[in-house]
């Protein structure tokens, strides 16, 4: 028998995380499926989407070449654009949409030859988050100079929040002002939300949210909803046991010390599947369906559990390291980072769809 380690991947539930997440805003949604669809596979999860998502979002043009070389039709949006000249040409070719967030894109928009119309922008706008984006007084500059571009199509107006998972602050409100200042006047659709935002922020609705986490059923708000199912189960099955006499140590560093008599059960997946190795003892783990916990830390191949309060299970019993019964929020907190983090990080085992 192979190793039993595996990603299995729903993509009923994906495609109702979509069709809940888009339902939840007035406009319409791009699926964003960029880092291989926060790890669950990004060709399978659009061509399962496919004929339902107004469209898709990348971060950067290898991974929309990916999605148009296995057959996607959908509109696909770059959302860090191109980083040359040649990568406009790309763009165009394949009937990318690209974002604009600095001067030196519309510079080599500019110096593309690309035919009349045939290239949908998306001017990215810096309304607080400071990371990519035109700053609020350029935004206007921008938008003219892009209008006298004959390449362009269109352009929409886009922005990004930096805290629209956090619903007490009021940072997302700031940004929408001020959005809404840089760009009042300037003709065009927009889009505003990312999954955080059509959870908690109403007011950001605008033409096209962006959903990422949400897809994947991973709700980002300190207060879940409860409306969203997880798409990844992170599983596999007890492949070793053993009792150990109290006091005893377990595993590297040997910083777990059992204190009764405990029955180890040893699990064939470790963090170079993806797991993370900062989880502390005590975190959970479903066993054919009931709660225990990791013990002793978490190594590269194998983690230990502990089958002291589940008699009946053994050998072959089914772990889940997180899915429908364990929340991945949970084991993101215990690890100090996000689910985003996690489910990205998810290699080596296969994908089951
Ligand atoms: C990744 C990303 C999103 C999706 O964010 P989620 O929080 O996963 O919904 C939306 N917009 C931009 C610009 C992004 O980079």
């Amino acid at each position: 028998m192979t190793r039993p380690s595996k990603a299995i991947i729903d993509l009923a539930a994906l495609r109702a995380n979509y069709l809940w997440g888009r339902s939840q805003q007035a406009g319409k949604a791009f699926a964003v499926v960029k880092a291989n669809a926060y790890g669950h596979g990004a060709v399978a999860c659009a061509t399962a989407l496919a004929d339902i998502a107004d469209g898709f979002a990348v971060a950067f043009c290898a991974e929309a070449v990916e999605l148009r070389d296995a057959g996607i039709t959908n509109p696909i949006l770059v959302l860090e654009g191109c980083f040359d000249v040649d990568e406009f040409q790309l763009a165009q070719k394949l009937s990318l949409w690209v974002a604009i967030h600095q001067e030196c894109q519309i510079r080599d928009l500019e110096h593309a030859n690309l035919p009349a119309d045939s290239v949908h922008v998306w001017l990215k706008v810096d309304s607080g988050m400071h990371r990519a984006g035109f700053a609020l007084e350029q935004v206007k500059p921008a938008h003219e100079r892009l209008t006298k571009v004959s390449a362009v199509a269109s352009i929409t107006l886009m922005s990004h929040f930096s805290c629209s998972d956090e619903p007490d602050k009021p940072t997302t409100l700031d940004q929408i002002e001020a959005f809404e200042k840089a760009t009042r006047g300037i003709p065009g659709a927009r889009s505003l939300s990312n999954s955080g935002a059509v959870l908690a922020w109403p007011q950001a609705t605008r033409d096209w949210a962006r959903l990422g986490i949400l897809l994947y059923g991973a709700d980002p708000l300190p207060q879940p909803a409860g409306k969203l199912t997880p798409v990844m189960t992170l599983q596999s099955t007890v492949f070793a046991e053993r009792w150990l006499e109290p006091g005893e140590p377990i595993g590297y560093g040997a910083r777990f010390v059992t204190n009764t008599k405990t029955r180890v059960g040893l699990v064939a997946l470790g963090y170079a599947d993806g797991y993370p190795r900062q989880v502390p003892s005590g975190t959970p783990v479903a066993v054919d369906g009931a709660l225990t916990t990791i013990i002793g830390r978490v190594s590269m191949d194998m983690i230990t559990i502990d089958l002291t309060p589940l008699p009946q299970a053994g050998i072959g019993s089914k772990v889940e390291f997180w899915g429908k019964q364990i929340d991945v929020n949970v084991i993101a907190q215990a690890a100090g980072t996000i689910s985003y983090e996690l489910l990205c990080n998810v290699k080596r085992v296969p994908k089951e769809y």
